[in-house]
C-alpha cells in the first residue's frame, strides 16, 4: 500500500516511514509522484488549517489519499512564536540547511535574554488526511515538550532539533537535544511520532476499504 505524502522534506518523509513501514503502508513524499504540482500558499494560521489545506489540495490534484503533516516550534516565550511560520521565521531564501541555521541563529537572538525557567518550548505536528473526494477522513495532533538550549547541539534530525532540549526519563547529565537522539528515540517521543501512531488507524481502514 502506497500513501502520499504531501512532503519534500525529506527528514519528515524518513521519520514517518519509520512509523509506518511495519504496518504495511509505504510512505511516498512528492518528488516521486508524476506530475510536479506548484505548492499551495499555507496561509492558515493553525498547524491543523495548513495540515487540512495541503492533503486537500494534493489528494484531489493526484487522485490519491494524501496525509499531509504541517509542523512546527511554539516557544512560550515568544508568545508561542515562531508557530506556523517555523520554516520560514528568518526568511525565505537559501537552501533548506542554510534556512534552518538562520531560522536557529534568530530564535538564540531572540532568547538571549529569557532565563531556562522562561525557555519552555514544544514541537507541534498536525496531520491531516485526505480522499481525492475532498473528504477528510482524519486528523491527529502530537506534541513534543522541551526547552530552547542556550547554543545549537547534535548532528541528527533537522531544523530546530539542535535547539529543543528534550525532557529524558532517566534525566541526562547535560540533558540531551532532540539532535543528540537516535532517529528511533526521536520517533518514540516526538510530535510527528505520536501523531503518526494516533493516525494509523485511519490509514489502515481507508486502504482496507480502497
Ligand atoms: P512545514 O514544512 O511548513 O510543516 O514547516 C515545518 C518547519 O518546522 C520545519 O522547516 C522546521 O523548521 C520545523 N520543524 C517541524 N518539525 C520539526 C522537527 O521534528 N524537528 C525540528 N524542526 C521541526
Amino acid at each position: 500500500m502506497h500513501l502520499l505524502i504531501a512532503t519534500t522534506n525529506p527528514h519528515k518523509l524518513e521519520e514517518i516511514t519509520a512509523v509506518f513501514a511495519p504496518a504495511g503502508i509505504e510512505a511516498v513524499g512528492l518528488s516521486l509522484i508524476e506530475r510536479q504540482l506548484p505548492e499551495p500558499e499555507e496561509d492558515q494560521d493553525t498547524f491543523l488549517g495548513n495540515a487540512e489545506l495541503k492533503a486537500l489540495y494534493y489528494a484531489r490534484e493526484t487522485r490519491r489519499i494524501c496525509l499531509a503533516d504541517d509542523s512546527g516550534l511554539v516557544v512560550d516565550a515568544l508568545a508561542g512564536r515562531p508557530g506556523v511560520r517555523s520554516a520560514r521565521y528568518a526568511g525565505s531564501t537559501g537552501t533548506r540547511d542554510e534556512r534552518d541555521a538562520a531560522n536557529n541563529a534568530k530564535l538564540l537572538a531572540e532568547l538571549a535574554d529569557v532565563p531556562d525557567a522562561r525557555r519552555t518550548a514544544r514541537f507541534v505536528c498536525a496531520m491531516c488526511v485526505a480522499t481525492p473526494d475532498s473528504e477528510i477522513i482524519g486528523t491527529a495532533e502530537g506534541h513534543f515538550e522541551g526547552r530552547i538550549a542556550h547554543e545549537p547541539r547534535g548532528e541528527n534530525g533537522f531544523g530546530y532539533d539542535p535547539l529543543l532540549i528534550v525532557a529524558d526519563e532517566p534525566p541526562r547529565d547535560p540533558p540531551r537535544t532532540a539532535a543528540e537522539l537516535s532517529p528511533d528515540e526521536k520517533n518514540a517521543r516526538s510530535h510527528r511520532g505520536n501523531a503518526c501512531r494516533a493516525i494509523l488507524p485511519t490509514l489502515t481502514d481507508a486502504f482496507a476499504n480502497d
